[in-house]
């Protein structure tokens, strides 16, 4: 990953999409600090939280967390929900034993219920619920010391389809209810189109564009976003639209291409791609994108 950048406001929802291995993910646990940048800066509202350690780590690690992409291997499977989700309400402190122990239970409580579950599923097992249901339950967890920003990684890939717009919607209504700020990563253009305000493609590493869903959806500028735009299955089979292919597979990231990262493959590379590497141009408020044949482009406001 190199070069990244991006905020996200508080209630906002930021897509990070692009093939396997673009280091989308790698952002979002940079993010968290769950990997060590070795450059850059990392700002969770006045703070900066690149460098913190201990106490300052404590305090970010409760304001930034992370929903995983497999409701099934994220979930202690040996401990009971109601424990699941307390944890980190006793790993921070807040409730003791004794008298605590009622309050506790409310607040687990009230948390299953945010997201669509009963009361009567504290006692139960992992196990005992389904792919969507786990889901939730990673979701209550992640919400249990009240965060400001939440990494969800491909957090609906591994269900059914018919689950996944349930779970997106929960996140949704999350959202509005607690300003939360998502950076959302996933592969799915369908999935992105529902949840996302802003959509940030990238490919080995580089964020190649970045605009409001809108204009990603509607105006792709980069080759590889109109590519990717045109790889994704359109639900109306009378729709007709131009396809532009690219051939080959991506480049190892370990030793990506020079100049721009997308010359191997993209149909419309000329001599200077090969040698430089294009720079993230706005080319209208808020539309960023990093191609040599759009540099000649007027910026619109
Ligand atoms: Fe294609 Fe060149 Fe633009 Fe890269 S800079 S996307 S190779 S036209």
């Amino acid at each position: 990953v190199d070069g990244v950048s991006f905020e996200i406001r508080a209630g906002e929802t930021l897509c990070l999409v692009g093939e396997s291995g673009c280091g989308k993910s790698t952002v979002g646990k940079t993010v968290l600090r769950l990997l060590e940048p070795t450059s850059g800066r990392i700002w969770l509202g006045d703070t900066e939280v690149t460098h913190l350690h201990d106490e300052g780590m404590r305090e970010h690690r409760r304001e930034a967390q992370m929903v995983f992409q497999d409701p099934y291997s994220s979930l202690n499977p040996r401990m009971r929900v109601g424990q699941i989700v307390a944890e980190p309400l006793e790993n921070y402190g807040l409730f003791g034993a004794g008298r605590d122990a009622a309050e506790k239970e409310r607040r687990v409580v009230a948390l299953l219920e945010k997201v669509g579950l009963r009361r009567d599923a504290l006692e139960r097992y992992p196990f005992e619920f389904s792919g969507g249901q786990r889901q939730r339950l990673g979701i209550a967890r992640a919400l249990a010391l009240n965060p400001r920003l939440i990494v969800a990684d491909e957090p609906v890939s591994a269900l059914d389809v018919s689950v996944q717009a349930q779970v997106l919607n929960l996140l949704m209504d999350l959202q509005e209810e607690f300003g939360l700020a998502y950076l959302f990563v996933s592969h799915d253009l369908a999935v992105v189109e529902h949840i996302g305000h802003r959509i940030a493609v990238m490919y080995l590493g580089r964020i190649v564009e970045l605009a409001s869903k809108e204009r990603i959806f509607s105006r792709p500028l980069h080759p590889y976003t109109e590519a990717l735009m045109a790889a994704a299955p359109i639900a109306d089979p009378k729709a007709r639209r131009e396809r532009l292919v690219i051939e080959g597979d991506v480049p190892s990231p370990i030793n990506p291409p020079s100049g721009c990262h997308f010359h191997t493959r993209c149909p419309y590379a000329e001599a200077r791609c090969r040698t430089e590497a294009p720079a993230l141009r706005e080319v209208a408020s808020g539309h960023v994108v990093a191609c040599h044949l759009r540099d000649a482009m007027q910026t619109e406001h």
